[in-house]
């Protein structure tokens, strides 16, 4: 059995934001778990680089487009890199593989007349990158682009003979319930094509930025044909015949709910045209709000994904994502809320737990554990939760698979309670009984890492190490691992707390702004004495250097008068590294330390921060010595 999933492929005018993380975090778990139940799998991402907006942008930036392409390819692997997401292959739209994909499959389609010449004439968004007819528009503009005025457009173009296919298509949805999910977009898909289906433009004339159509060289190919390509080019399509009978069709295209019809509708039709067998199922998943609101970077909500892996590390959010939103509806992020489940969850519950099984195996037992006659209950419960984790999985209802790993925690920490092993121990009697106990916590445990691998793949591989399993983390299978085990012995590990408590006064200062109400209640006054409790001096920065994969933070070492130290400093995007040497700035010099993208910052410097500006160093109209205080 193989299994070929991919995501949407993006447009690199701006880096990802948490909503494009979200697509790639829920595929990479079902990747994960697909690898998990031995299926050799491929998973596929990508960028989308023929777009006008990625053309406009490197301009702007006085690029060489695919320089600038180039460029933007590192930022997104970075981001990719760091949320853990395990792809097999990226696939650029720049690359020859893809161009001659294209220009193979629009040739087909010419053969077969699907494709003709055409005058075209209709409202064009350039954010969308799509043609938009008077009914989608809303008061003149693009819905999902308010701020976007669509553009008028009139040109020579080729057409795709969409509409032969509608029949073909309502066919397909009607034979293959599975073919969309979830069943929302399917029904809304089934509307669209009862409603008839017209021809759609696939070619811009006059464009330098594109792929040529090989029958016509003076147009390029429109950039969501070109696009949707990616997935049957990157395994082999007209360059590699062997390899793509090998993987074609996909078995999964996770899409967001906004493109399902180019997916379910378009991309159909043109593998239909090119006597190419369709994708198995398409999933339209939905969106994240953040706080209540679309996240958008023309409409200026976005939030960075590096920034919030940057807070609690990647796992904690590739939970949140996967386990706080019912996968296919919408969702929303906010710190508070964010934070909130992660002490529930990680720090007070699952964290919890692997500090108490490794403190009592410890104390008790010299942190070795033998097997002994389980406990009854706590298996039952683990060996439902791990069925009801496979179904859940399998249907792609991401959301419950994460809940089932999580009802194993749950009983875990009930049946400690109930059996408390601490009174146990205090008779020799209860010694088999506490032998007992231990075994199957632990056991309980190392079940739920193996569950949890695909949503959290390093703090599962963390725990299944403290609780003595040594089966390569990549090799685990589901079949033989996911059951539970009563025999053996247990090495138990103890190491520092996985997710150490949130306290709320540790936030990022950028991160509650953003939350915080466009009209602040009036601050109360505080005394002197309160202000005085805050030690500010003057420092001289001595090195400062780009904290690596953060676009806001420098490390800076600064010189206080007394010592040097090192602060972490939200100015990246103001300052450079090298203009900041020699500068003298002013220090909150006794805050806690904190640990910022992995940095230890003692300190905190002082910056005007501007609504919607960067922000801008506090400094001095003649020189002061560091170390001086200033109040
Ligand atoms: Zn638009």
């Amino acid at each position: 059995m193989s299994f070929y999933i991919t995501t949407a492929i993006d447009y690199v005018n701006s880096r990802p934001h948490l909503g494009t993380a979200y697509e790639k975090i829920t595929a990479d778990v079902i990747a994960r778990y697909r690898r998990l139940t031995g299926e050799a799998t491929h998973f596929l991402m990508g960028n989308d680089e023929h777009s006008q907006n990625v053309y406009k942008r490197a301009i702007e930036r006085g690029m060489d487009p695919l320089a600038y392409c180039d460029q933007m390819e590192q930022e997104f692997r970075a981001v990719w890199s760091q949320l853990d997401i395990s792809f097999d292959d990226f696939i650029r739209t720049t690359e020859p593989r893809h161009r001659t994909a294209v220009q193979a499959l629009a040739q087909t389609c010419f053969d077969k007349v699907d494709i003709y010449e055409g005058q075209y004439e209709g409202w064009y968004c350039v954010s969308c990158e799509a043609f938009k007819q008077e009914k989608d528009l809303v008061d003149g503009k693009c819905p999902l682009h308010p701020t976007v005025t669509p553009e008028w457009i009139r040109e020579r173009n080729y057409f795709f003979r969409l509409s032969k296919y509608r029949d073909r298509l309502l066919r397909h949805f009607a034979e293959h319930p599975e073919f969309l999910q979830p069943a929302v977009r399917r029904n809304e898909m089934l509307r669209l094509l009862e409603g008839g289906l017209e021809d759609i433009s696939v070619s811009r004339a006059g464009q330098l930025w594109g792929i040529p159509l090989p029958f016509a060289q003076d147009n390029v190919v429109y950039v969501w044909f070109d696009a949707l390509i990616n997935y049957a080019a990157a395994v082999g399509y007209g360059t590699d015949q062997a390899r793509f009978s090998q993987w074609w069709p996909a078995n999964l295209h996770i899409v967001g709910k906004d493109i399902t019809r180019f997916h379910t509708v378009v991309w159909p039709a043109m593998l239909m045209s090119a006597g190419l067998p369709l994708p198995r199922q398409v999933f339209g998943h939905g969106w994240v709000n953040f706080g209540g609101q679309r996240m958008s970077k023309s409409l200026g909500t976005s939030l960075d994904p590096s920034d919030v892996a940057a807070r609690f590390g990647a796992d904690p959010l590739r939970l949140y994502l996967v386990k706080e939103i019912s996968y296919g509806g919408d969702g929303d992020f906010t710190w508070d809320r964010y934070e909130e489940r992660y002490n529930v969850d990680l720090a007070n519950n699952l964290g919890n737990l692997v500090s108490r099984v490794s403190a009592m195996a410890e104390t008790y037992r010299g942190s070795r554990l033998v097997a002994a006659s389980g406990g009854g209950r706590l298996t039952q419960v683990a060996e439902a939760a791990v069925a009801r984790y496979r179904t859940a999985m399998e249907a792609c209802a991401l959301h419950e698979g994460a809940a089932a790993a999580f009802q194993i925690v749950d009983a875990a920490n009930e049946f400690i309670a109930e059996t408390t092993p601490w009174a146990l121990a205090k008779s020799p009697a209860d010694a088999p009984r506490l032998d007992a106990v231990l075994f199957d916590v632990a056991e309980a445990l190392r079940l739920t890492a193996v569950l949890l691998r695909p949503i959290m793949p390093r703090s599962a591989a963390e725990i299944l190490a403290r609780v003595g399993d040594r089966t390569p983390p990549d090799n685990l299978r589901l079949d033989r691992d996911g059951r539970w085990r009563a025999e053996g012995e247990r090495e138990i590990t103890k190491g520092a707390a996985l997710w150490p408590r949130a306290e709320e006064d540790k936030v990022p200062r950028e991160h509650k702004m953003d939350e915080t109400p466009a009209a602040p209640p009036e601050t109360p006054r505080i005394s002197i004495d309160d202000f005085m409790k805050v030690e500010l001096r003057v420092a001289k920065v001595i090195e400062a250097e780009a904290v690596p994969k953060s676009k806001k933070l420098l490390k800076l070492t600064v010189e206080t008068g007394t010592e040097r130290r090192t602060i972490v400093a939200g100015i990246a995007e103001a300052y450079q590294p090298e203009q900041l040497v020699g500068r003298t700035v002013v220090i909150v010099a006794n805050l806690q330390p904190a640990k910022l993208m992995g940095v230890e910052s003692n300190g905190m410097v002082l910056a005007a921060s501007l609504d919607g500006g960067r922000p801008m160093l506090v400094g001095f109209d003649q020189d002061v010595p560091p170390g001086a205080r200033v109040r």
